[in-house]
């Protein structure tokens, strides 16, 4: 997997993501618009290619029992 898909998988499944496009956009709107764009490098908490609160490796670790 890639790291791109990898973010990509991550950001949808992680409940802490937030659209860094445009803040004042709900979560509704965001899964309405173009859902390529949900990853990890869109998210608002994204900083220096890490989490900024330490949801990647929650979620990753999340997605292996699956
Ligand atoms: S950057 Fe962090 S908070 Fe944002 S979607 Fe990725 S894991 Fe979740």
């Amino acid at each position: 997997m890639s790291n791109l898909q990898e973010m990509r998988t991550v950001a949808h499944q992680c409940p802490e993501y937030v659209y860094m496009g445009d803040a004042r956009a709900s979560l509704m709107a965001v899964m309405d618009e173009s859902s390529n764009d949900v990853r990890c490098d869109t998210c608002v908490h994204w900083e220096n290619n890490r989490c900024a609160i330490d949801m990647y490796n929650r979620v990753l670790t999340g997605l292996d029992q699956t």
